[in-house]
């Protein structure tokens, strides 16, 4: 039977409103208590299985992959977007001073692992130019001219897949991305570095904050978009001068200019380079550096300019609902060595970059060799998680094991703080609205939650499209009342 028709059908509809259109809610059973936040006294007990419509409470599964929940992701996009943004013109508890800091939005992409098909568009005329041309071509190894005379259309299913697959260097590309996460650490800290006669010359501390998201190149190697920010480090120390407030953000020195930080930036790029650790016997490491391609840009404030804060936050908040599928690889979780097995494939560029990141992440038998003790066995066993074991664990990502959307820790809000900021705003508008109908609301009460998992999803597809309208509509009323309110405040 369809709720629509049920009674109650008004009631389910409330219930699950805070799912928001999650398209596969987790289900909790359990009670919720009522607590008197001054006595401790527990005011009442509600239990999902007498109290609720279907017996449990719905909660939004908060996945940030759009193609596994696009509302949810959509949730998440957005949280992204204001978490980018209030670091850049201040909000959410930034002050609006940080508007005035040099900042630079930058791309840092991997080097070359081999010739791919790409597409280039000529900047000044807008025509896309031929893939890959070589005047005096001659054939690879493996008998293959690297040339390619097309121009390709943007969705050509060849972009970012390697002229000659044997030509192509996947383990390096695995690699890449399993020690990208440290590369960029690196070279933060060479920035950091890099700062210092500038600390000196001022007599002050210098502080580089940023937002970054990862993404996927059609190629399946991930690169960072990130916007970097230069604040002054709040003086903790009182043999250098008065103490100030250590969670202040503070304005750098005007002399710095975000041309400056961007030179600082291109040049800490550049000379960032490490290899990584001996892969086992072998004595083979790979160089692990950024390629050629970095764009870095100084971002202008809200007034002009070529990039805008805006633009630059709904830009990086856009890739932080994407995985891997850029690449053609479905979203799944970690592999087994059955899945492994399923997308390896010898004869495609994304089936060898499957084997070689799983191959490569498999301990040999004889890791620890015989007679080792248990520590030594321990250690071992750790080194490899920490290093090669990751390719294994991250097969699914083709190496990548960090986050999507990082940021430092001074740079703006988090994602946790707005999901709370939410929760409470929710609560007040609905005390509010209580208040409005005259109901008495006491705001010395606490609810207590003592509940435990029972499942993921909708109980059925009726279920499943009802939360769904009922969500879309609440948008449409949320966006209409959004342009009520700048065309009246307008
Ligand atoms: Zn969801
Ligand atoms: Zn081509
Ligand atoms: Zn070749």
């Amino acid at each position: 039977m369809h709720k629509a028709s049920h009674p109650d059908h008004h009631r389910w509809i409330s219930h699950t409103a805070n799912t928001r259109g999650c398209v596969r809610p987790v289900r909790l059973t359990g009670s919720l208590h009522t607590v008197d936040t001054t006595t401790g006294e527990i005011l009442g007990t509600r239990h999902t299985a007498t109290d609720m419509p279907d017996g449990v409470l719905y909660v939004p599964c908060g996945d940030r992959r759009a193609s596994v929940c696009p509302p949810c992701a959509e949730t998440y996009r957005a949280d992204t977007y204001q978490l980018i943004r209030s670091g850049l013109v201040g909000g959410k508890g930034v002050p609006e001073s940080v508007a005035g800091h040099p900042a630079v939005f930058a791309t840092f992409t991997a080097p070359s692992f081999g010739p791919v098909h790409t597409r280039v568009v000529n900047t000044k005329t807008g025509k896309v130019r031929p893939c890959r041309i070589r005047r005096d071509a001659r054939p690879c190894p493996h008998g293959k001219l690297l040339t390619c005379t097309q121009r390709h259309t943007d969705n050509a299913s060849c972009l970012g897949r390697p002229i000659c697959l044997d030509c192509y260097d996947h383990a390096a590309h695995v690699v890449w991305n399993a020690w990208a996460g440290e590369l960029w650490r690196r070279t933060m800290i060479r920035l950091g570095r890099d700062l210092r006669p500038y600390e000196h010359a001022h007599g002050i501390r210098l502080r580089v904050s940023y937002g970054k998201v990862a993404e996927y190149q059609r190629r399946g190697v991930v690169h960072f978009h990130a916007l970097i920010r230069l604040d002054t480090r709040p003086n903790t120390d009182p043999k250098r001068g008065p103490l100030q407030d250590p969670d202040a953000i503070l304005p750098p020195p005007e002399d710095i200019t975000p041309v400056d930080l961007a030179e600082l930036v291109a040049g800490a790029a550049s000379t960032t380079a490490f290899r990584t650790p001996d892969y086992l016997d072998t004595g083979h490491s790979w160089p692990i550096t950024w390629g050629p391609q970095i764009d870095i840009r100084p971002v202008a404030g809200l007034a002009d300019g070529e990039i805008t804060s805006e633009a630059v936050a709904a830009y990086l908040a856009k890739y932080a609902t994407k995985a891997t599928e850029p690449t053609g690889l479905p979203t799944t979780g970690r592999m087994t060595a059955e899945a492994a097995e399923h997308y390896s494939d010898a004869r495609t560029h994304l089936g060898r970059l499957v084997a070689y990141a799983f191959q490569l992440g498999t301990p040999p038998e004889d890791l620890v060799p015989l007679g080792a003790t248990d520590d030594e066995r321990d250690q071992l066993r750790r080194d490899w998680h920490d290093t090669w074991g990751r390719l294994r664990r991250w097969t699914h990502m083709l190496g990548f094991g960090g986050h999507f959307a990082t940021k430092s820790r001074r740079y703006s809000t988090t994602h946790r703080e707005l999901r709370a900021a939410r929760r409470i705003w929710r609560r007040t508008t609905q005390q509010q609205w209580q208040r409005d109908q005259g109901h008495d609301v006491d705001d010395t009460t606490l609810v207590v939650a003592d509940l435990t998992l029972a499942g993921i999803g909708w109980n059925s597809t009726a279920d499943a499209q009802l939360a769904a309208s009922a969500a879309a509509r609440a948008r449409e009323y949320r966006a209409l009342v959004k342009q009520e309110r700048t065309t009246t405040s307008a």
